[in-house]
């Protein structure tokens, strides 16, 4: 369940990004060739201008005229500008005499080779001799003028084009820039927010906790952290599937949402385990009272098809008094949740220094398990189901049991649960069915127990593992086993995992009979019993329990037995009642009609040796594989 956040929209806005900066470059590159040819052009203008300014500076600018009489009397201190209007005076594409007639060309240059001759030497050209030049060259200094416009208009456009791209660049860059923010600030949130569900994620914790440090600098009340945990979520997933499961995260995100007050900020941290930062709180008790709210609003009825059970959900609550004790809080809560799962669930644990121990037992279990010798430390127990009047044999259960050297005996209650988190659960499975296999072998020389079968349990975890099937082929290949002798038991939570039923239904091929184990402890259905293919059927303890605490609503309770082992009859399948220790409850189970039952009230689980001792008679197993 826990996704990720698919990182498409991120790769594609990327892609945009890169774009936007490939298109900002471009427009650099055009600005700085426009503003090069813009400097070329202007300097050419600027070449024209200068004679203009020269006659400018000369009042020559409007007409030739009087850049040539000035030409002939120049101010002393324009040297510069004069001999640009000599120059310009001489020059053909400023004042052009190429075009002009035979007769006025010559002319043209002649005056012109005088004029410049007098103003070179400082003598004055007579009036008419500049009016004859005038009016040959037809023209009153537009040419020059006309020259520096367009170098100039050129070197304006060059600009303009400089101008525009730069602008282009301008806007680009602000609007990559922007986008780039906008991004980034988008990756930051979808980063920092939970995919499926859109609550902030862990990722948000350190933020939050950052908040109330400073909020707790300033003297602001406590902080409490309320980790939040659907109950048998797995179960959800494994019976009513994937999309279900979306939808009850979802659900609870929404409810999460509902319920929170400003002081509050609810988080998914992953699969089914939230958060809800509270700021600012008085007491205790006001942390508690939000606890309860949470809890009640998500365990509301579900509204979602064969959604039986409203959801349950196990709270653990950290509280911090001070900025130093937030460092831990996280940790503290996530104990404080263990606890409350580990009492079974749906309850609000307060964290206590105590539980630090639990947790570290947890741990130094995990390391154990992973250290140990199977063959020197575990070991098999078995317990025998019987008929319901305690006359027959029905099959043996083969029990793990694990002593270890130093922690001394340990609960399969306690490491297989741990067994499945590590995976350890695969081998230490494999390494269980081949006990098995051995035992069966074994007894085939003991009169008392040679037609005996034992059922073998197996984790949900096993069915990934390729090798199981191996293991169960093998038996039969290379070890002799029969084995419609050996019961291979799957917990009712694992039936509806994804290819459970095509796993089933090859070991049934191969002759194995499929007994669902605790079945009524999770959220099958009895349809799921019509349906799913298995050879018998384990009524999980609880139910049992319930049935003696009923009170007036017994009846109804044994009516839901009898339900089960009818619908367990009709299909020709075995029904067994675990737990059961007391006569009251063997007689519930012949009223309701129950073939066979397992329990204290038999005989607990015995080593091999003392098995024999146990069995009233042995009876053939009538199942059929
Ligand atoms: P389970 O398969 O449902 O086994 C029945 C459990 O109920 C056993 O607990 C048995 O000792 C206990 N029991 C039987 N009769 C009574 C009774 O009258 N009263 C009470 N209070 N308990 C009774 P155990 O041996 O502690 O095993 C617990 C669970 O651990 C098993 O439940 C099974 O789910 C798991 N387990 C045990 N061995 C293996 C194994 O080899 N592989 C796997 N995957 N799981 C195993
Ligand atoms: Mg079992
Ligand atoms: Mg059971």
């Amino acid at each position: 369940m826990n996704r990720e956040p698919d990182n498409g929209i991120t790769r594609y806005n990327m892609g945009q990004l890169r774009k936007a900066w490939a298109a900002t470059a471009i427009f650099v590159v055009i600005f700085l060739l426009a503003v090069a040819s813009a400097i070329s052009q202007s300097q050419q203008a600027l070449s024209h201008r200068e004679v203009n300014a020269a006659a400018t500076s000369l009042e020559l600018s409007a007409h030739t005229l009087a850049t040539i009489e000035l030409i002939e009397s120049p101010p002393r201190n324009i040297q510069r500008e004069r001999n640009a209007a000599i120059a310009m005076l001489d020059d053909d594409a400023v004042f052009d005499r190429t075009s002009l007639d035979g007769q006025e060309r010559v002319r043209a240059y002649e005056l012109t080779d005088e004029l410049t001759a007098n103003a070179a030497s400082g003598r004055v050209t007579p009036r008419p001799l500049v009016d004859e030049l005038l009016d040959i060259l037809h023209t009153d200094g537009a040419t020059a003028d006309n020259h520096s416009e367009q170098a100039a208009s050129a070197a304006f456009r060059s600009l303009l084009v400089a101008g525009v791209a730069g602008l282009a660049i301008v806007a680009l860059a602000g609007a990559s820039y922007r986008r780039e923010r906008q991004l980034s600030r988008s990756m930051r949130d979808q980063a920092h927010t939970d995919f499926l569900t859109g609550l902030p994620n862990r990722r948000e914790i350190p933020s939050s906790l950052g908040q109330a440090r400073s909020a707790m600098h300033g003297k602001a009340g406590s902080t409490a952290l309320l980790y939040l945990d659907l109950d048998a979520f797995k179960d959800i997933n494994d019976s009513l599937g994937h999309t279900t499961g979306d939808q009850v995260l979802c659900l609870t995100a929404e409810r999460l949402l509902n319920g929170q007050r400003q002081n509050e900020t609810a988080m998914r941290l992953g699969g089914d385990e939230f958060a809800v930062v509270i700021h600012n709180v008085g007491s205790i008790e006001e942390a508690m009272d939000a606890a309860h709210r949470y809890q009640r609003q998500l365990e509301r009825p579900v509204d979602l098809p064969d959604f039986g059970e409203s959801l349950r959900v196990s709270v653990g609550i950290a509280i911090a008094d001070s900025a130093d004790d937030l460092d831990d809080l996280y940790a503290r809560a996530d104990i404080a949740m263990y606890e409350a799962k580990e009492r079974r669930g749906s309850r609000i644990v307060l964290f206590e220094e105590s539980m630090r121990e639990a947790s570290t037992t947890q741990s130094q279990l995990m390391r154990a398990l992973r250290a140990s010798d199977y063959d020197a430390e575990f070991r098999l127990e078995f317990q025998p189901i019987v008929s319901t009047d305690q006359t027959e044999l029905f099959f043996l259960e083969a029990l793990l049991r694990w002593d270890h050297p130093t922690l001394g005996a340990v609960s399969p209650g306690d490491f297989i649960p741990l067994a499945e988190r590590t995976g350890e659960i695969k081998p230490l499975g494999n390494w269980v069915f081949r006990q098995v296999c051995t035992q069966l072998l074994a007894w085939e020389d003991d009169h008392a127990l040679a037609d005996v079968s034992i059922s073998c349990n197996v984790s949900a975890h096993q069915f990934d593992d390729e090798e199981f099937l191996t293991e169960l082929r093998t038996a039969i290949d290379h070890r002799g086993v029969d084995p419609s002798r050996i019961i291979i038991e799957v917990t009712e939570s694992a039936l509806s995992g994804p290819h459970v039923a095509d796993i089933l239904d090859e070991i049934r091929r191969l002759g194995y009979p499929v007994a669902v184990d605790d079945f009524g402890a999770g959220y099958a259905n009895l349809a799921q019993l019509v349906s799913m293919p298995f050879d018998i059927l384990k009524v999980d303890s609880g139910l049992v329990r319930n049935l003696e605490n009923a009170g007036p609503r017994e009846t109804n309770a044994v009516d839901i037995l009898m339900a089960i082992g009818a619908i367990a009859m009709s299909r020709g399948t075995p029904v067994i009642c675990e737990g059961i220790e007391t006569e009251e409850q063997r007689q519930l189970l012949v009223k309701a009609n129950i073939s066979h039952l397992q329990g204290w009230i038999f005989a607990r689980p015995a080593r091999p040796e003392n098995v024999a001792d146990l069995v009233p008679g042995v009876v053939e197993l009538d199942v059929a594989a």
